[in-house]
C-alpha cells in the first residue's frame, strides 16, 4: 500500500500530491489508489494499440469493470490464457481517480474452459452468454446471483460440450434475476390461461399472447416449450433434455432472447453468429 493511498486521509494525500508536482511530469501526476483484488469472469477483450488489451471483467466483489492489460498482445506476456472468454480468474487491478479504465496488474487462471473456448461452435455459445452479461450487468455493481449463474453456465457448456441447454437456462435466469420474466402460463394481453394451446411471442411485445391476441410477426411457443420453464427451477447440472424436447427448447430459447432484446432495447449481435449445427 502506498503512502498516497486515498484512505490515508486528505491531509497526507495533499502532501503527497504536492511532492509529486515538484519531481514528476504532468502526465504522471495522478493520485494513486491501492491495488484491488477480486475473483472474476472475463467477459470480453479487445486489442488496444499494438501491445495492450482492453478487458471487460465481472468481479465477484467489484461488479463489471473495464481495464487495460498492458502488454497482453505480446507473444510473451504475463497473462497466459487467463484473458480468454469467460475464463474464471483472480484479478488484481489499480483504479485511477481520473480515468474510467482500471489498470490490470495481474490475472491468474482459477478455472479455464479450454474445450469450449477452442471449439468454434461452442465458443459462439460462450460469446452470446458473455454479450448478454455485458449488456445486463450495470457497471461496478456487485451481483452475486449473476456471478454464480455465469460460472455455472460456462462450466456446463464445457462439461456437456454443447451450449443449447446452458444458454437457454442462462437467458431464463437472467430474465428472472432482472425481474423481467413474464408469466408463461397466461396471455399478457387478455389474461386468459393458456393451458395446452400454443401461444405467441416476439421481440416487440412483452409476455405470451394467446391466439386471439397474437400480433403480426409473432412466433409460437408451444406448451412443451413453456413447460421447460418449470424444469429450469432445478439447478442446471441436474437438468437433462430428452430428444423430444429439442424443438421446444429452441422455441423457448428464441422467446427468452427476444425478451432480453426487448428489455435491453438492442439486438444481440452474437445471436446471429450462433453455430446451431
Ligand atoms: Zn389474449
Amino acid at each position: 500500500m502506498r503512502a498516497c493511498d486515498k484512505k490515508s486521509g486528505s491531509h497526507l494525500r495533499a502532501r503527497c500530491d504536492a511532492q509529486r508536482v515538484s519531481d514528476e511530469p504532468e502526465s504522471a501526476r495522478r493520485p494513486f489508489m491501492p491495488a484491488r483484488e477480486t475473483e472474476a469472469i472475463i467477459l470480453k477483450t479487445f486489442p488496444l494499440g499494438e501491445a495492450d488489451r482492453l478487458v471487460s471483467f465481472f468481479g465477484r466483489t467489484s461488479g463489471r469493470i473495464r481495464g487495460v492489460a498492458g502488454g497482453a498482445r505480446r507473444i510473451k506476456n504475463r497473462y497466459g490464457s487467463s484473458l480468454e472468454l469467460l475464463s474464471h480468474v483472480q484479478i488484481w487491478y489499480v483504479e485511477k481517480e481520473t480515468r474510467d479504465l482500471v489498470r490490470i496488474q495481474q490475472c491468474e487462471l482459477l478455472e479455464s474452459f479450454h474445450k469450449a473456448q477452442a471449439d468454434y461452435g461452442l465458443s459462439t455459445g460462450l460469446a452470446l452468454v458473455s454479450e448478454i452479461a455485458e449488456r445486463v450487468l450495470p457497471e461496478q455493481e456487485v451481483a452475486e446471483p449473476m456471478f454464480r449463474l455465469l460460472l455455472l453456465t460456462a462450466r456446463e457448456i464445457e462439461r456437456r460440450g454443447e451450449w443449447k441447454l446452458p444458454l437457454a437456462y442462462f437467458a431464463f435466469w437472467t430474465l428472472k434475476l432482472g425481474g423481467w420474466m413474464p408469466p408463461l402460463d397466461r396471455c399478457m394481453n387478455c389474461g386468459k390461461r393458456l393451458g395446452d394451446a400454443p401461444a405467441f411471442q416476439s421481440a416487440l411485445f412483452d409476455g405470451m399472447h394467446c391466439a386471439d391476441c397474437r400480433k403480426v410477426g409473432m412466433k409460437p411457443l408451444s406448451a412443451a416449450g413453456r413447460e421447460l420453464g418449470v424444469k429450469f427451477s432445478a439447478k442446471l447440472d441436474e437438468i437433462s433434455i430428452g430428444p423430444g424436447e429439442k424443438e421446444p427448447l429452441l422455441e423457448l430459447r428464441e422467446t427468452l432472447l427476444n425478451w432480453i432484446e426487448l428489455h435491453t432495447e438492442r439486438k444481440l449481435f452474437a445471436r446471429e453468429m450462433l453455430e446451431t449445427n
